[in-house]
């Protein structure tokens, strides 16, 4: 089983896909006969969360070892409940949870099985050499990678933060972290200047280097194919969770609707729905950064807009990067046609797509977002209604899945993907439950505890003690010197 780079026939095994994490032209690894694979989604939907992983693991990346024990060793004791993503219903909406595990966001479900892909990939390989994770956040990620590689032997990580974006408890959560392999800055900019800056040190920092210092670099973002294909298996679980609760018999059709920023979590649902499982519409959600509502009514990718911060600084993006897999998908796997999409992109800023693409990529995607209004209302009036507190992301999806309803009129069911614990968003949540938020930034969560009479997560509640560890800042410019010093520190170590 090969994977391929979206930019050329560059081939790699699922091994190499994910030590490598981009390929060396600067294209994503896809697995271009995804659709044609013969897997048996109706067994998968029977199953509970971690044998579907397993199985979902092993139809997308086999050669790393036994999925069943690679899957139990990742999520061991690292989530409150032991269904990973529980699925509630809130009114006339299914809502997946995907928020109980050690950071209080999404990203711990595929941040805890990637550290152990790597690992068992190097055994595979028989590499020797250090695995360097370099990874941009636009919050999120960042904690949930330092959580997930954390002490993991053979890595070193360094998260790189927007320092203009990210909320207060997101950043005490990065620069408190202890372990002895990490090492945490910010960068002057936004999420785009530190993904682009990311990416180019990716290609900037010589080979020779890197061997002399025995070390290799590899991505934790959501270009790398290890992150997307463990989130595929949450929409899996949703629809099981729906065939038992009597909501639909397998083999009906529901909706997903996804809060979405770099394109990950949404193509694991294209890509779950690829495998067989019977999704109808993926409503992709964005906020006030409404690039891909536009691109998904127009075929236009444009860029050139204003950069706008929002109480959902997790989906302020205006590059994502996982929308050149969809290209790729869409058009038949012509890398050729990608390349020149993604060179018209870093040339120009923007890209038209025609309308042949367009109408095979709407076939399943729909674009809604909703402003920051929206997404206050949102949150006051569910929490008035249903006595169910979500955070601004949620919100965000949870908006554009009425928007979405009341314009197509669909009477399938719909889940809506809730990507992160309401407590790290105190000061947005409290705002919008009509509070006078004070100004300290772990009063926050006790107050919005207090108000709502929910419990603040224990890996939150614990950070107000925690002294800060990480203080560097650099230029995007500077991000390839940073690593480079940072392998040359570690190197004498
Ligand atoms: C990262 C993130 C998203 C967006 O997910 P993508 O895979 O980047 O589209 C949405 N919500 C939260 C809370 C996130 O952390």
């Amino acid at each position: 089983m090969d994977y391929q780079s979206t930019r050329s026939s560059i081939k790699a095994s699922p091994v190499e896909a994910v030590l490598k994490g981009l390929a060396p032209d600067g294209g994503l690894f896809v697995y271009p006969q995804i659709r044609d694979l013969d897997f048996d989604w109706r067994s998968c939907v029977t199953k509970d969360f971690r044998s579907q992983s397993a199985m979902i693991l092993s139809a997308l990346l086999p050669g790393f070892g036994d999925e069943s024990s690679i899957i139990e060793d990742s999520y061991r004791g690292k989530f409150e409940n032991d269904d990973i993503a529980p699925t509630v219903r809130a009114g006339s909406l299914y809502i997946t949870e995907l928020f109980h595990g050690p950071t209080s966001a999404f990203k711990d479900v595929a941040l805890s099985v990637l550290p152990r892909l790597i690992n068992c990939g190097k055994k595979v390989t028989g590499s020797e050499s250090e695995t360097v994770i370099l990874t941009a956040t636009s919050g999120d990620t960042g904690k949930a990678a330092l959580e997930g590689f954390s002490n993991v032997p053979g890595t070193k990580i360094i998260v790189f933060y927007p320092s203009e974006g990210v909320s207060a408890v997101q950043k005490a959560q990065m620069v408190t972290s202890s372990a002895e392999n990490v090492k945490v800055c910010a960068v002057k900019g936004n999420f785009d200047d530190c993904q682009t800056g990311v990416k180019k040190a990716f290609t900037s920092i010589p080979q020779n280097l890197l061997d002399r210092l025995g070390k290799e670099l590899s991505s934790a973002n959501s270009i790398n194919i290890g992150r997307l294909v463990p989130q595929i298996a949450y929409y899996f679980s949703t629809y099981s969770h729906l065939v038992s609760d009597g909501a639909i018999k397998t083999c009906d059709e529901i909706d997903f609707t996804v809060p979405t920023g770099n394109f990950g979590d949404i193509l694991a649902g294209y890509y779950a729905k690829l495998l067989g499982l019977p999704i109808g519409t993926l409503v992709c959600a964005s906020n006030s950064n409404s690039i891909l509502t536009d691109f998904l009514n127009t075929g236009v990718y444009d860029t050139h807009r204003e950069f706008l911060r929002t109480t959902s600084p997790s989906m302020d993006i205006l590059v994502s990067s996982n929308l050149e897999r969809l290209l790729f998908h869409a058009c038949g796997n012509d890398t050729e046609h990608v390349s020149s999409l993604m060179a018209s992109l870093s040339d120009a800023g923007s890209y038209k797509i025609c309308f042949g693409m367009l109408s095979a990529i709407n076939h399943t995607f729909r674009g809604y977002h909703a402003s920051e209004e929206e997404v206050s209302d949102t949150i006051g009036r569910v929490w008035k209604d249903q006595h169910y507190l979500i955070d601004p992301h949620t919100a965000v999806a949870w908006c554009c899945a009425g928007k979405y309803l009341s314009d197509s009129g669909s009477v399938r069911r719909m889940a809506v993907l809730s990507t992160a614990s309401p407590f790290k968003f105190p000061e947005a949540v409290l705002n919008a439950l009509g509070q006078e938020p004070g100004s300290d930034d772990f009063d926050l969560l006790d107050e919005l505890s207090r108000v709502t009479g929910q419990q603040i997560p224990k890996n939150l509640a614990s950070l107000r003690t925690a002294s800060v560890l990480h203080e560097d800042e650099v230029s995007p410019e500077g991000i390839g010197d940073y690593v480079i010093s940072k392998l040359k520190n570690w190197s004498k170590e």
